[in-house]
């Protein structure tokens, strides 16, 4: 290992990263991660660099930009942006979420790809990597505008997806409904009853568990990393941020394991509730976010418990943090916010939650720090479970699907421990993920030639 070598190469691969794609900060931060994690790792394995299969890794194979024009309610016309990045498919055909928020760009869309096809790999099915969406925002909008925005969305896109090219599922703004609309339309322009779309409803083609699977996933991958500590669920106190899907099965499975969740949060603000979110309370953030499409102040309304408005999670005492709401959503001070009153593990259910100086700050402090490539696989993973379903025309009960769910994280766990352990004993999971997910699918590169 040679500390300054490998200071270089990183410079050096995120000077050309920057000059060829400028103004792509979350895809700039995505792959400087990556990089710094591989960099001894390339500099001892020259193949590697000599085939530069990096530089083609951070080059998507292709994206489609295309025009979404919908109607209103009110008889108003809209126009919005949909893209698919199909970034990498190497080791199978593109997989990964549709996001519909505001935000969304096409860094926004790379990082998520490139985080997509690593994430993917270390999962061991067979998917390669992509990510879609619009910058539709869904809040607001009625049923039937987000069926008519679904409709002229998959319009454009059944040209490009298939279930042996690429298979889109959901992300933040795009769930069962989303994806009925969407499979609804795919069928009427095609004529085709395939697996083109994963996260269906279990009437038709869906797999059990996967709406639970990213919670419950990235709480198995934070039940593993305490093992290693001879710790566990059991009594502890447990900060989640979001409320969607992936906040609200990872805190069914912390009850189920006997931990209390205190926090939940939306855009606006969090809620803390030091008694604990006990499985009634719970009920009521489903009801109230998937079927009223509410927002979480409405929780301290009726339980009468603290609203922290604009405030993210961090700053209530924890023993485990679980970031499930979106990007970027955990920063330095806040890092040293949870570390300082006792927090010790951090799994995150979202998409790189934590900014780099978090990232780093964790590692620094040798915590249990599991990052979302790693933890939150859970869910693409039962997708590639769905795919298997489908294409074997058969449904495994939930039962089923859980253990293979629960081995995956497990084998994930032991994948970063086995590329991730450092001399001081310590498991850098952010190395081992990065490294255990880029060795698969360089060497299906190497192997497939120069494509
Ligand atoms: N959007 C999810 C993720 O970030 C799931 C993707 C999928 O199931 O294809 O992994």
């Amino acid at each position: 290992m040679n500390t300054k070598n490998s200071k270089l190469f990183v410079d050096d691969f995120m000077n050309y990263v920057r000059a060829k794609d400028p103004g792509q900060p979350e895809f700039h931060q995505a792959v400087h991660e990556v990089v710094e994690s591989l960099a001894d790792f390339l500099l001892d394995n020259p193949r590697y660099r000599h085939t530069q299969i990096l530089e083609r890794m951070v080059e998507a194979e292709r994206i489609i930009q295309f025009r979404v024009p919908w109607m209103d309610d009110r008889g108003k016309i809209h126009i919005n942006r949909g893209y698919r990045v199909e970034m990498n498919s190497a080791i199978g055909p593109y997989k990964g979420g549709l996001r519909f928020h505001p935000t969304v760009n096409q860094s926004i869309l790379k990082f998520l790809a490139f985080e997509q096809v690593l994430k993917n790999s270390l999962t061991s099915l067979p998917m390669g990597g992509g990510k879609g969406g619009s910058d539709f925002d869904p809040k607001n909008k009625s049923d039937n505008e987000v069926m008519r925005f679904c409709q002229s969305f998959m319009t454009e896109l059944s040209r490009h997806i298939g279930p042996y090219s690429d298979v889109p599922a959901g992300d933040i703004g795009v769930g069962g409904r989303e994806i009925g609309f969407l499979f609804g339309q795919y069928k009427r322009i095609r004529n085709e009853f395939t697996g083109v779309l994963t996260g269906k409803g279990v009437e038709w083609g869906g797999s059990l568990i996967r709406p639970e699977a990213t919670g419950y996933g990235a709480v198995y991958f934070a039940k593993e990393m305490m093992k290693t500590r001879g710790e566990s669920f059991k009594g502890k106190v447990v900060a989640v941020s979001g409320s969607g899907n992936v906040a609200q099965f990872a805190t069914e499975k912390v009850i189920e394991l006997g931990g209390k969740v205190v926090t939940l949060s939306d855009s606006s603000g969090s809620i803390y509730d030091p008694e604990g979110i006990d499985r009634d309370k719970l009920n009521y953030v489903m009801e109230l976010k998937n079927v009223h499409r509410g927002r979480i102040k409405e929780y301290a309304d009726k339980y009468a418990v603290q609203y922290m408005e604009k405030q993210r999670p961090w700053i209530v005492k924890c023993d485990v943090a679980l970031p499930c709401a979106t990007e970027n959503e955990l920063n330095l001070e806040e890092a040293k916010m949870l570390i300082g009153n006792g927090c010790f593990v951090v799994a995150e259910g979202a998409n790189m939650p934590s900014t780099e100086e978090a990232v780093h700050y964790f590692l620094e402090k040798q915590i249990l720090y599991g990052p979302g490539k790693a933890a939150n696989a859970g869910g693409v993973a039962v997708s590639g479970l769905e795919m298997t379903q489908n294409s074997m025309r058969i449904a495994w009960s939930r039962e089923e699907v859980d253990t293979k769910l629960h081995s995956i994280m497990c084998n994930i766990h032991e994948m970063c421990m086995k590329y991730g352990k450092e001399k001081s004993e310590f498991t850098n999971y952010v190395k081992g993920a990065n490294i255990a997910g880029f060795v698969k699918v360089a060497n299906s590169m190497m192997a497939q030639g120069l494509v």
